[in-house]
């Protein structure tokens, strides 16, 4: 059967900044923009307040669901807070961070773990540099405007690259997807893509250039969150709905300038057991298989433990998992074979 599970599937852009932080518009304005993305989920999160959650507020704009989070920002160590959580002042150890956030039943992901700064443009690095830390739900894998920036060594190139800052930005990090696959040994560590949308202007009129306008960034970089009910009409409940998935692990995240369609799955099925979603802990024994499913032709590649062990183009995937670790796959799209999808894992103890 294809699908087993019957998951529903919802279009999260996340990691948003708006005016009450250091974005260039208003959150009505923002919201507006994602309506006519026509996503499913906005989650803003401006640098240490919730202040939209009582201005304009949370809650459904037409067909949209708006939800406030928050990135928590020290110098370093940047932490993306989502749920009803109350803040802690940013000079906090980020240990103390995680566990406010998580003793308030939020769920919180280090951000942009590997940014590289810019020598050119003098950004510091925001990378995250306590590394001893845990209780964190996950890690932002992918993040549009961090892992664009990697690109930029000089100011020619970072002109250039300002021209046309949606063409080929690079893959996530290989040294955060390292550390992913490298955590995913001992727990689960979900995996989530930031727009980290700021619609910046640079320069002066007539010379003003918005890098990253929030109706590009909303095609950047997303998150999908599979749930196993539509998504409430209460928007509190829709809340809680999309942050138990995204704690599970039900996630996967969506370049959709190469292709906005949903209807990728990943899960993993025996002849013996109930199939298992992404994210799921199973105790692994043979027999096994990590199936997946995309709604057009793509390039298959399977992660274990790190590693690609498996190679294969079509719209299904059908593989033996033939021993314990963190299974996962990527998905390649298009005549550059760029990733289109990282996925979460199932982990196989
Ligand atoms: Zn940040
Ligand atoms: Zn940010």
């Amino acid at each position: 059967m294809l699908d087993p599970l019957g998951l529903f599937e919802y279009r999260v852009v996340l990691h948003v900044h708006s005016r009450y932080s250091d974005g260039s518009e208003p959150p009505e304005a923002i919201i507006a923009e994602a309506q006519r993305a026509g996503i499913d989920v906005l989650w803003l999160t401006d640098h240490d307040t919730r202040r939209a959650a009582q201005e304009p507020g949370a809650g459904y704009y037409d067909h949209l669901l708006f939800l406030v989070g928050a990135e928590i920002t020290p110098p370093t160590n940047h932490y993306l807070a989502l749920g009803p959580v109350p803040l802690v002042g940013a000079d906090s150890p980020l240990q103390t961070v995680i566990d406010h956030v998580r003793a308030s039943g939020g769920l919180g992901f280090i951000a942009h773990p590997d940014d590289p700064g810019n020598p050119a443009a003098r950004l510091p690095s925001y990378r995250w540099s306590d590394r001893a830390v845990d209780g964190f739900t996950g890690l932002e894998i992918w993040n549009h405007v961090s892992d664009w920036g990697r690109q930029i060594q000089s100011v020619p190139q970072g002109i250039r690259a300002a021209l046309r800052p949606f063409r080929g930005w690079p893959e996530a990090a290989p040294a955060t997807l390292a550390a992913w696959d490298a955590m995913g040994q001992g727990r689960r560590v979900v995996g989530i893509g930031g727009a980290d949308a700021h619609g910046h202007h640079v320069g002066m009129w007539p010379f003003r250039l918005t890098i990253f306008p929030y109706r590009a960034s909303f095609r950047a970089i997303r998150t999908h969150v599979y749930t196993e009910e539509p998504l409430d009409r209460n928007w509190r409940t829709a809340e809680a709905m999309l942050l138990e998935s995204l704690r599970l692990g039900r996630a996967a995240v969506v370049k959709p300038a190469l292709g906005d369609e949903q209807g990728f799955r990943q899960w993993a099925e025996h002849s013996r057991h109930d199939p298992v979603a992404m994210g799921s802990e199973q105790p692994y024994e043979p027999g096994w298989r990590l199936r997946g499913l995309a709604p057009v032709p793509v390039d298959w590649e399977v992660v274990h433990d790190g590693a690609v062990v498996h190679r294969e183009h079509g719209t299904l995937l059908n593989v033996p998992m033939g021993a314990p670790g963190v299974w996962r796959t990527v998905v390649r799209r298009g005549p550059g074979h760029e990733v289109w999808i990282y996925a979460n894992p199932i982990y196989m103890r």
